[in-house]
């Protein structure tokens, strides 16, 4: 049998200044494992360095591989260029800058080679970032996993070690907006968490800037809940038996007891039904449009990870 062979996926933006270091640390990684591996660079329209430093590498050696963009597509889409393009029977995605110590990656593959599926990185601590950044990425993260249909492990970010079979499943996904944690934790699998220390970037700024970081974080959201599409339809149904009480005591009262209620009275009744309908008519229009993203996305109804005497 072949020995089984690693794919290591690296998404690359302006890192001139990291990527030397950075590849000398991770081929040291990949090469203690003992398995064949292929390096995977991915460049995301960087316009420095970055294509001068992978055309080196890539010609000293062959298995780094780099796949340049004709422009910044964004973290997520070059990720997924790698994983379209590896054929490792595991994948590893990983930050360039160092911030995901490539040193893990042995313990990673022992975890793969003793059954997990997927084995992604949990953030035990963050080193060198704001206190905004920390503060913001836990909240988000707490927020996102109260929202979604499906448990998304707080503090963890896309740096993972996939089965090919999770790998070949992500390849069937080709939803456009894609926030891959998300898909990782709603295809399901045997994941298991590996925790450690987020170190501080090695060299240069952070290419995530405030407007990508809330992109990512609305892909988040919109991608796994339905929670904003449904707010509506809470609120109608709320407002609706709010309406529907005052209606009725105002009725008892005039009818029952001969009190007449004040004219302002019934405009406000009225006016609360009425929001009540439009909020109401509005939810189950979210609901349609939920079913439609979902239709849209067109991803596998289910997912087999593992048959017996059945046919693969
Ligand atoms: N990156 C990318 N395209 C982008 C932004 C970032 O490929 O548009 C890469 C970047 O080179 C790095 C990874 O994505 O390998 C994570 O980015 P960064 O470290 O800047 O994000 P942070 O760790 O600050 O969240
Ligand atoms: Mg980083």
């Amino acid at each position: 049998m072949q020995p089984k062979m690693l794919s290591l996926i690296v998404p690359v933006y302006y890192e001139e200044e990291v990527l030397p270091e950075s590849y000398r640390r991770m081929d040291a990684a990949m090469r203690s494992t003992g398995l064949p591996y292929e390096i995977l660079y991915i460049n995301d329209g960087s316009r420095d360095g970055t294509m001068k430093i992978l055309r080196g590498l890539a010609k000293e050696h062959p298995e780094v591989k780099v796949y340049s963009f004709s422009r910044n597509f964004g973290h997520q889409l070059a990720v997924t260029c790698g994983m379209d393009h590896a054929k490792g029977d595991a994948l590893i995605v990983i930050d360039v800058d160092l911030q995901d110590p490539p040193e893990l990656i042995p313990e990673m593959v022992r975890m793969w080679q003793d059954g997990a599926d997927i084995v992604y990185g949990k953030r035990k601590k963050r080193m060198g970032e704001t206190v905004f950044k920390k503060f913001t990425a836990a909240a988000y993260y707490r927020l996102l996993s109260a929202m979604s249909a499906y448990p998304i492990p707080l503090d963890t970010g896309d740096f993972r070690l996939l089965d090919r079979k999770v790998a070949d499943v992500f390849l069937k996904m080709r939803e456009q907006a894609r926030f891959l944690r998300g898909m990782s934790a709603w295809m399901g699998f045997e994941a298991v968490p590996i925790e450690y220390v987020r170190e501080e970037r090695a060299a240069g700024k952070t290419k995530y800037s405030l407007k990508k970081m809330l992109r990512l974080a609305a892909d988040g959201i919109l991608n796994f809940s339905s929670v904003p599409l449904e707010l509506p339809l809470t609120f109608g149904i709320g407002l609706g038996v709010l309406g529907v009480l005052g209606l009725i005591a105002m009725i008892v009262c005039t009818a029952a007891l001969g009190v007449a209620c004040p004219q302002w009275l019934w405009l406000a009744v009225g006016g609360t039904l009425l929001f009540a309908l439009v909020f109401t008519v509005q939810g189950v229009q979210g609901l349609y449009l939920g079913r439609m993203y979902d239709e849209l996305k067109n991803r596998p109804l289910y997912i087999v990870a593992e048959t017996l005497n059945g046919e693969e």
